[in-house]
């Protein structure tokens, strides 16, 4: 099965909203495994939404509207369905009553052309609506499915998921089931190189990669029955990437680097501190972000200046004078100096060149140090990044997180004095 998504309202054509009852259904959908064929917007008005709709009917089994379905003149989805399909409106008796309801529950009287929401096309399932007033309905009509759902979000989900798809999976003989693997420390290319054999006989499941800033997540998809079954076709494959890729895989679905490494931190009750530059806070902010996270956090400076990073951490000024603000040894003593005066368990710390300016040929913009101290010993990371400012202090951050990641999890390659990280 194949469907529209339709969303009417002059606004979403005016950029003033962005259309994410869309993305939202096209989720959806595709969980059902019905194929989202085209996501159309048009405006409030009669003869384009004719239109749109006639068009739609022609190319796809189903087609799901969204808004328009208000109280006032410019709400015109349902009365310009009902024309089209040659359903005259009546009056639906228990949606006027919930409609009261609602009124009376919020303490507002109800106006006369709220009464209009209740007019719904003869035949329709009808939809209640628990979080507003506009029901949803659906129309069957020889082999096609017209669902009209209301425009606001918080009506429109709950609505859908109560009511829309239950309806549609009996219909629908298939579900798609997708299991997320987040990878990082591993580029598109190479990891399509690990995986060339899986992508190339790849059916069902099917594996997609997909590059975001810094990471990479491979989705697996499987079409079938049930859950379960997509479970049984996922597993092996899972399996097989998660071996060729090793530590790199560091999470599932939504969660993401930082909730890994401070889930880890929680987990261990290990603590930590951070010492920064040129991330400017970034990576305490984002600790900060995680919930419960004050029972390992002990504490963060961000130590711009070479006076701050030497009276703060305790950096020598040996070192300062011999190897300069950006270099390995100084990321070393940042970490060691933040650890022991939280006396937490790990210290890490973050020196490097943001840019644009800044850069010479010797130490170009980039260039970044994390040094990680804990009680046993200290290492660092030397990464050479590209791309803009912000680019660079987010994969700064993350390869923060990666190296407490890997910590707390016993791999050892990272701990080696001079490890380079090329990304
Ligand atoms: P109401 O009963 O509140 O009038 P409605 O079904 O008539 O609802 P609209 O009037 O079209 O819906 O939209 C109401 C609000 O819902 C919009 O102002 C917007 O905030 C939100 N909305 C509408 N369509 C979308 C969409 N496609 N994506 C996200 N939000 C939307």
């Amino acid at each position: 099965m194949n469907a529209e998504i339709i969303a009417v309202g002059t606004e979403l054509l005016l950029g003033q909203i962005l259309n994410t009852n869309a993305q939202y259904l096209s989720t959806k959908l595709s969980e059902l495994g019905i194929n989202v064929f085209f996501q159309t917007v048009v405006g409030d008005n009669n003869q384009r939404l004719r239109e749109t709709l006639g068009n739609a009917l022609r190319k796809t089994d189903i087609v799901i509207l969204t808004g328009g379905l208000g109280p006032t003149k410019d709400d015109l989805t349902k009365e310009t369905i009902a024309e089209i399909m040659g359903l005259p409106l009546e009056l639906h008796q228990d949606s006027l009553e919930r409609i009261k309801d609602f009124f009376s529950r919020i303490n507002r009287k109800m106006s006369k052309n709220n009464e209009k929401q209740a007019m719904l096309p003869k035949g329709s399932i009808v939809l209640p609506n628990d979080h507003g007033t506009a029901p949803g309905c659906i129309i069957e009509n020889d082999d096609k499915i017209i669902v009209m759902l209301p425009g606001p979000p918080k009506e429109m989900q709950p609505m859908f998921q109560q009511s829309v798809y239950p309806f549609l999976r009996e219909k629908s003989p298939y579900i798609i089931h997708s299991r997320v693997l987040r990878i990082f420390g591993i580029g598109e290319s190479s990891l399509e190189e690990k995986l060339s054999d899986l992508f190339e006989k790849q059916n069902n499941p099917t594996i997609a990669p997909y590059a975001k800033q810094g990471e990479v997540t491979l989705r697996i998809t499987a079409k079938c029955e049930d859950i379960e079954t997509a479970e049984k076709l996922i597993a092996p494959v899972e399996a097989e990437i998660r071996n060729r890729l090793g530590i790199t895989v560091y999470g599932m679905e939504e969660e993401s680097l930082e909730e890994v490494a401070c889930r880890l931190l929680m987990e261990k009750n290990v603590s930590v501190a951070t010492a920064e530059s040129c991330t400017g806070g970034m990576l305490g902010e984002k600790i900060t972000s995680i919930s419960g996270i004050s029972a390992c956090y002990h504490m963060g400076f961000i130590t711009y200046s070479n006076e701050a990073k030497a009276e703060l951490l305790g950096v020598s000024q040996e070192t300062l004078k011999q190897y300069g603000a950006v270099s390995s040894q100084t990321a070393v003593e940042m970490a060691d100096g933040v650890r022991r005066k939280a006396n937490a368990d790990i210290g890490i710390s973050i020196t490097g060149i943001a840019g644009p300016g800044g850069g010479s040929e010797e130490k170009p913009v980039g260039l970044v140090y994390i040094g990680m101290s804990t009680r046993e010993k200290s290492w660092f990371k030397e990464l050479h990044l590209v791309g803009n400012r912000e680019r660079i202090r987010n994969m700064t951050t993350m390869n923060a997180f990666d190296m407490i990641r890997k910590y707390l999890l016993n791999y050892p390659d990272e701990q080696d004095s001079f490890a380079r990280g090329e990304c």
